[in-house]
């Protein structure tokens, strides 16, 4: 426990414990009756907010979270002071952090819980004559709901801050070592699209085949990973609006232009051209004013530090809700590490990993996302890619890692294998839900016998 929730155990225990036996069996019986009310009262006003509506669906409402918060009134308003306090406190803690997760404010839980307080003090006193009793049993379900709300605010308000300075360490990862690779490949990404889109004008026959510099690997990256580092850039926006400009209007005039004059054809290269160039200097201009710094990445093996993945998860669960598309995570552990450390030592499983590290990344595109998520265990964020798309860069994965030699200090080669779980966001606000998931099918592959990769349900 934290010294604030030891202090807010301590005050829990004697507002229980003061209260008679009658005013708390009075509350225990109310909430029983009452909670299934106070509970339609409490969603009936949140689902009524734009934002809260935006994360919470009514059927989810009607499946789980109702019952949850009709069990969470009973425990608070049933309590015994000696028995269910630690217990309570961690599940304020756990519905706390869980609200920071998916982005469930104070402001909006206390709104709910304004209603909920009403309707129980009118219930509790709604006889003609005054009652003690009733009295008692009002003060105590008013104090008993604050001090659940204060443990489950304190817990809140932890896990902002944790989530923000990730946030603010993750816009510093913008300069980690590899930033001028990032850059090479940037340029060479938009150079590869461009090029692709002027031999396939003046060769392919097929006005359709021309493809989208937003569905590029270019595009991929500019929407999901340069957000990270330029966001707040002037250049930034502009280049968005280029891209959507290209993909929009400009193409579609290509693709018109392909099959008439040549002079038209010539117009709409040149229009076409100019645009790209335009993008290009803005790419330069944002890598130039990037300052260096060594943040965010795993030291071994250059990955992307776990700390930032509640950040890249949030605002990838935002941007899929946005765009209204999918976006899948691998996740993968080394087969029978241990053996290797057992066998070659330590200081060769260090260098097995930075391989299988390396590897990950070699055969990802640069928008996805890789991280270093445990000790021989990494994490692939798949943008854009469904479960099926995701399953393919899985085995891909998979047969590149089984198929490479490592060498060993005059001891020839040897290889490792990997077992990855693959999950896809189901639309659910909470991004741990996923892991979990991806984490199930891990452990399936690994039952099943290893190197191999598994879809979850
Ligand atoms: P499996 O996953 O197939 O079930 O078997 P495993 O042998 O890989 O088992 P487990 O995942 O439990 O063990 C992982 C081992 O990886 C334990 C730990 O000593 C080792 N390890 C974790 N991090 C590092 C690291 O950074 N360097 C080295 N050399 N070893 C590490
Ligand atoms: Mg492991
Ligand atoms: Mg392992």
């Amino acid at each position: 426990m934290t010294s604030s929730e030891k202090i807010i155990a301590s005050q829990w225990h004697d507002l229980l414990s003061s209260a008679s036996n009658d005013a708390r069996s009075m509350l225990r019986n109310i909430a029983r009756q009452q909670a299934g009310v106070l509970s339609r009262l409490f969603y009936d006003s949140l689902l009524q907010d734009p934002q809260a509506n935006a994360i919470l669906s009514s059927e989810e409402v009607e499946s789980r979270l109702s019952a949850s918060l009709q069990q969470w009134l009973v425990d608070i308003l049933s309590a015994d002071p000696e028995q269910d306090i630690v217990n309570l406190i961690a599940q304020q803690r756990h519905i706390g952090v869980m609200h920071s997760r998916v982005n469930v404010t104070i402001e909006l839980v206390l709104r709910g819980v304004r209603i909920i307080k009403l309707a129980l003090m009118r219930a509790l006193l709604h006889g003609p004559e005054y009652d003690p009793v009733s009295a008692e049993a009002t003060c105590l379900a008013v104090g008993l709901i604050d001090i659940a709300i204060e443990a489950m605010s304190a817990a809140y308000s932890r896990s902002r801050e944790k989530a923000t300075r990730a946030d603010e360490a993750f816009r510093g990862y913008a300069a980690t070592v590899n930033m001028s690779l990032e850059r090479e490949k940037q340029r060479a990404a938009l150079f590869d699209w461009s090029n692709r889109l002027l031999q396939d004008m003046m060769i392919s026959q097929d006005p359709m085949s021309l493809s989208r510099i937003g569905q590029s690997p270019f595009g991929f990256w500019l929407r999901h990973k340069a957000p990270a580092l330029f966001a707040d850039r002037e250049q930034f926006a502009d280049i968005g609006y280029r891209i959507d400009r290209i993909d929009r209007t400009l193409l579609p005039a290509c693709q018109k232009a392909m099959s008439g004059a040549a002079e038209d054809l010539r117009g709409a290269t040149r229009t076409i051209v100019a645009e790209v160039e335009q993008i290009r200097t803005l790419v330069e201009a944002l890598f130039d004013h990037l300052v260096h710094l060594e943040a965010g990445r795993d030291a071994q093996t250059q990955l992307l530090n776990r700390r930032f993945l509640p950040t890249v998860l949030s605002r990838e669960i935002e941007l899929s809700r946005d765009m209204d598309s999918q976006f899948s995570v691998l996740l993968l552990d080394v087969d029978h590490f241990k053996n290797v450390n057992d066998t070659y030592g330590h200081d060769m499983g260090d260098r097995v990993l930075e391989r299988v590290a390396q590897l990950l990344s070699d055969n990802t595109r640069s928008g996805d996302f890789a991280f270093r998520y445990g000790g021989e265990e990494f994490l692939l964020v798949c943008v854009e890619q469904t479960i099926d798309q995701a399953m393919r860069t899985a085995e891909n994965i998979r047969q590149q890692i089984a198929a490479q030699a490592i060498q060993i200090p005059n001891q020839g080669t040897l290889s490792v294998t990997v077992s990855i779980g693959v999950a896809q966001h189901d639309g659910h606000p909470d991004y741990q839900r996923m892991i979990d998931r991806a984490d199930e099918a891990l452990y399936a592959a690994k039952n099943a016998g290893r190197n191999r990769c598994i879809a979850s349900t």
